[in-house]
């Protein structure tokens, strides 16, 4: 295929894009026969990599058994394996899996469960949902009101729902030099009591945030016992926590769920992109039973649904990724080349004069660059200096994942790196070498 015969509206957005024709494992070749180590899975959606041979038999199998059962009519024996074998490494408490098409549609499915949670227990007033400033939950409008990126949310802010905004855990930029990473954490806590106290605990419905917040702010990770902070806080005035591990769940931080690294259960728990490890389409909310429960005994239903929710063969694809994960000890691997990837970044730009944190758990790793290290800086937005990063490493033969800094001097460019857990010492090597002669032809 050209990229004159793809789609209208994508032929008018991606005049200059490369046209991928196949992926084998960690790596992805266009028309011009050109190769690109995929280090960043896409966006941290390839957690096998491409043409997984045991994820393509299964997905085969189930089409040619059916494809495609409408969820009023059937429910199917791949959709309920696959939420049982979800259900099994949940986090407590969780007993039910509600499948949907991808991140922004469990995001809405999340927030609209939440709210219905409320109505059936007779706590109607509760209509607030409070989130975080650096998090990314998805472009649909809920998950865009929910999510804290004002580039992406201003032309649309009059539709948006009404949710206020925190700070996120951001250590890099927002620990002062007199706290310990504790303290931090508590300060967090406190903000977030002070903005459920100005709304009053009883009209809030949840608190939003993603464990590890990927797109917005490449790899923020909690620092020790926030979220326990938060959770405990959040049970104090009977608020639910909706933790989104889209981008960073289904064993990209090393462990199934990067919340079990917390010590924290949600109460519901947004997963897509490696769920389906980039094979279908797919998403789901993790439903505590408690909440599930209660549309059982009143209006009997969650007013929430898609056409292609449960579909069979992403389904098949979803279940035969954990198959391979388990089989192959595949969340060992990611911690074991989340580590090597850490080391190679530490030692190739760990000094280096414009990376101002390397930060991270097993392969989600956020590099963010900044003009001066010593004031943390960031480069004018304008330089666009991510985009720049992008390309560079593409004409390298590597993807990486970059996302902007922010206007408000809040953060500086970044690049986050996700590659599939199948990743060699090899890959890393090159990963590695590439990224930084990208970083400074970009920087040159
Ligand atoms: N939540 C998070 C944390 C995400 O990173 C994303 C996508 N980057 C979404 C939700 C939205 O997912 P999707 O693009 O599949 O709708």
């Amino acid at each position: 295929m050209t990229p004159q015969t793809t789609h209208v509206f994508h032929r008018h957005l991606h005049t200059t894009l490369p046209v991928a024709v196949s992926g084998r494992g960690v790596t992805i070749t266009d028309s011009q026969g050109r190769q690109y180590i995929d280090a960043s899975g896409g966006a941290a959606v390839s957690c096998l990599g491409h043409g997984h041979p045991d994820v393509l038999a299964a997905m085969h199998a189930q089409i040619d058994r059916i494809a495609y059962a409408h969820t009023s009519f059937f429910t199917t024996e791949v959709a309920e394996a696959l939420a049982d074998d979800l259900i099994a490494h949940a986090p407590t408490g969780m007993s039910h899996a509600y499948f949907v098409s991808g991140g922004s549609e469990a995001v809405e499915a999340a927030l609209k469960m939440a709210r219905q949670y409320f109505v059936e227990i007779g706590q109607p007033q509760r209509s607030h949902f409070i989130a975080r400033r650096q998090s990314y939950h998805g472009n649909t409008l809920g998950a865009l009101a929910v999510g804290g990126n004002q580039w992406r949310r201003a032309q649309f802010a009059p539709l948006l729902m009404d949710v206020t905004h925190v700070s996120p855990c951001y250590e890099y930029r927002d620990r002062r030099p007199d706290e310990t990473a504790e303290q931090y954490g508590q300060r967090l806590v406190l903000e977030l009591a002070q903005a459920i106290d100005r709304l009053g605990g009883e009209n809030v419905i949840a608190f939003v945030a993603e464990t590890v917040v990927g797109a917005t702010a490449g790899a923020l990770t909690p620092v020790p016992g926030y979220l326990k902070g938060v959770r405990d806080l959040c049970d104090r005035h009977g608020i639910l926590l909706i933790l989104d591990e889209v981008m960073c769940g289904m064993g990209r931080t090393g462990t199934l769920h990067a919340c079990e690294q917390e010590g924290v259960v949600p109460d519901l728990m947004t997963i897509a992109k490696g769920l389906g490890g980039g094979y279908q389409p797919i998403g789901a909310v993790l439903a505590q039973k408690r909440i599930v429960d209660t549309f059982a005994k009143g209006s009997g239903l969650f007013q929430h649904g898609h056409t292609y929710l449960g579909h069979a063969v992403a389904c098949a694809a979803a279940l035969a990724v954990q198959q391979v994960i388990r089989r192959d000890d595949l969340l060992a691997a990611c911690r074991r080349q989340g580590e090597g990837l850490a080391n190679r970044l530490q030692q190739r730009l760990g000094e280096h004069p414009h990376v101002g944190d390397l930060r991270g758990r097993g392969l989600f790793r956020g590099i963010e660059l900044v003009r001066d290290r010593a004031t943390k800086t960031p480069f004018d937005p304008a330089l666009r200096l991510h985009a720049r990063i992008k390309r560079e490493a593409m004409t390298r033969g590597l993807m990486v994942y970059p996302m902007g800094g922010t206007i408000d001097g809040q953060q500086g460019d970044h690049v986050l790196l996700a590659p599939p857990f199948t990743v060699s010492e090899a890959d890393l090597d090159a990963i590695v070498d590439r990224l930084a002669q990208a970083i400074d032809a970009a920087l040159a």
